[in-house]
């Protein structure tokens, strides 16, 4: 069972920003900037471009929508999308509020305190 799959099932804490019956989005642990949020569909699956055409788009689609919460919320140049998932092997998006180039190069942290993340995930909060 991944870590994201425990998230989701409750087992273990996150700052959730969005979540329908297929998806959720909370800030991810270890920032690259502030805002940083993953996008998870509930369904274990390991690798992005296994999922069906469908479900593809349906996370593209959930994103979207996160993102523009995102921007809303967090001020920068523009919100950047990233999916990796060499450390954790459950399909996720990066969503980033960008402000430079190194926020998007998954080097460069930046540490939050419990009540900035609640702060945050509080501000960027979707309502469905
Ligand atoms: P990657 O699999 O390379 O796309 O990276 C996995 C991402 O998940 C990293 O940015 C981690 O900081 C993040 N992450 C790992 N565990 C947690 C967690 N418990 N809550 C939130 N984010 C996490």
């Amino acid at each position: 069972m991944s870590v994201f799959t425990k998230i989701i099932t409750g087992e273990i804490p996150s700052y959730k920003v969005a979540e329908n019956d297929d998806f959720v989005a909370f800030l991810d642990i270890n920032p690259n900037a502030k805002g940083h949020t993953l996008v998870v569909p509930k369904k274990e699956e390991n690798k992005i471009f296994n999922l069906s055409r469908v479900d593809y788009q349906k996370l593209m689609d959930f994103s979207y929508t996160v993102a523009k919460a995102l921007e809303k919320a967090v001020p920068c140049k523009r919100v950047g999308m990233s999916v990796i998932g060499l450390e954790v092997p459950h399909v996720h998006v990066h969503l980033v509020p960008l402000n430079e180039m190194a926020d998007i190069q998954f080097s460069q942290k930046v540490k939050l305190t419990d009540f900035e993340f609640r702060a945050l995930a509080k501000s960027i909060a979707v309502k469905f």
